[in-house]
């Protein structure tokens, strides 16, 4: 195929999802008609969502929610309210959610959900009438045996509320379970805030003694301040790492003798941006991406690490906080130089894992402390890094394939246990 072609589609992610995914599954050898399942979404729902507007006048949103894979368990995946919402993007997301619940072995399936809407232009009150519209519209695949949502892009605990409550009105009974990231008051768990960052922090720390290098004074650059990239940042810097570059939207910031994350932190609280920070020298997004560091954190977007700028890139290990950061183009860029990657469906697994720790708090009735909630979650990023790590060993395969692979064999397996029912 011609490289013109190759990189066509390099940021489509239902086409970046696939390609790994292929791959994954010719090494596996992969049975045909198990291929062909797994290939395709179990279950697509589309939904038309009536909306009363403040003006008294009735709008019409689209809603998608996809359940990739159950095969394993309940449909585990966010929902998210913006305006670039589609189909394709839903299904990819779905996908991504299967095999990042397979790769941390937990009891779930993958699913994705989201509106057509842009919420920063909706009140308060329109918000919670389209939450709970689309919460009915999707109420058959609902259920905390089902498809359990979490939050996603502009979607937070207040929206998950809306959706729990209105779940447990339709059935006439509450039920916590039916959601995760739910705030702490009803049902949320302790750590949960936190938990992606601590993950990206705990499979750094594996990555680095794999490669036989130490954590106290390892240079890192984090793309991305928010929930994930913050909590990452502040965790390795409280490891002994030296934070030299983060950034945001607004711009990035560069110190070689480590910026100070707390007055990062601090100044992000009191200014919601980190434009106008003084804890560095202001550099571009594309500088901080190829500066001078042992470790790149990308925690904002996707596609930031393409066919372009791949080859600039100095950093020993990427740990993708984000999902989707790198193209499929760039894979083979990044395997030639020998960088190791932390892909996104391990690096990132934190979030969902604490996740599953809250579905197993509602259903059991009884809460844990923080501290037995970040050894657990320790337990698994940990022992999930060692399985995906010795895959690659064994199948002399890069990080990404092999945790692709470990997903993909434990979904087949359950399939060919179970039966098709074909
Ligand atoms: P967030 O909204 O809290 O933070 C995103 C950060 O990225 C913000 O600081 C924002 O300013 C910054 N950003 C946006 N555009 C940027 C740009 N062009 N250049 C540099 N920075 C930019 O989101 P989050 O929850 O931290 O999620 C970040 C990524 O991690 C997303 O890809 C998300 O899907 C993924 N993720 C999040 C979780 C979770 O639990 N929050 C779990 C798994 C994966």
């Amino acid at each position: 195929m011609p490289d013109k072609d190759r990189f066509l589609n390099e940021e489509n992610p239902f086409e970046a999802m696939m390609s790994r995914f292929d791959r994954a599954a010719q090494l596996l050898d992969l049975e045909p008609g198990l291929y062909k399942v797994l290939r395709h979404p179990e279950k697509q729902v589309i939904v038309s969502v009536p909306v009363m507007m403040d003006n008294g006048e009735v709008e019409v949103y689209t809603g998608y929610r996809v359940l990739y894979n159950t095969s394993r368990g309940p449909a585990k995946g966010g929902i998210r309210f913006d305006m670039q919402v589609n189909l394709d993007e839903v299904q990819a997301l779905a996908a991504w959610m299967t095999w990042k619940c397979a790769v941390v072995n937990l009891p779930f399936g993958g699913a994705k959900g989201g509106v057509i809407c842009d919420p920063l232009k909706m009140s308060a009150g329109e918000l919670e009438r389209l939450t709970r519209r689309y919460t009915a519209a999707i109420i058959h695949t609902l259920g905390p045996d089902s498809d359990v949502p979490a939050p996603d892009v502009n979607t937070n605990e207040r929206v998950m509320a809306w959706i729990m409550d209105t779940y447990s009105m339709h059935v006439r009974h509450t039920v916590t379970a039916v959601v995760t990231g739910k705030p702490v008051e009803m049902g949320g768990s302790l750590g949960r805030r936190e938990a992606t960052g601590r993950g990206c922090m705990i499979v750094t720390k594996e990555a680095l003694k794999h490669l036989g290098m130490k954590v106290k004074g390892t240079t890192i650059a984090v793309q991305g301040f928010g929930n994930v990239g913050s909590v990452a940042a502040d965790l390795l810097a409280k490891e002994g790492c030296v934070i030299r570059g983060i950034s945001d939207r607004t711009g990035a910031y560069w110190n070689a003798r480590g910026i100070d994350i707390p007055a990062a932190l601090k100044y992000v609280k009191e200014h919601k941006t980190l434009e106008g920070f003084k804890g560095g020298d202001p550099i571009s997004n594309e500088e901080l991406l190829t500066g001078d560091v042992d470790v790149l954190l990308p925690a904002a977007l996707e596609n930031v690490i393409t066919s372009k700028n791949a080859a600039k890139i100095r950093a020993r290990i990427i740990c993708e906080g984000a999902n989707g950061p790198t193209t499929a183009g760039a894979d083979s860029i990044l395997a030639e130089k020998e960088i190791f990657v932390i892909p996104d469906i391990l690096a990132n697994a934190g979030g969902v894992t604490v996740s599953y720790f809250e579905w197993v708090q509602d259903r059991g009735g009884y809460f844990w402390s923080e501290e037995s909630v970040n050894d657990r979650l320790n337990d698994i990023m940990t022992r999930s890094f060692g399985d995906v790590l010795k895959l690659s060993t064994q199948h002399k395969v890069d990080m990404r394939t092999a945790a692709y692979m470990l997903a993909i064999s434990r979904v087949a397996t359950v399939h060919r246990l179970r039966g098709i029912y074909a």
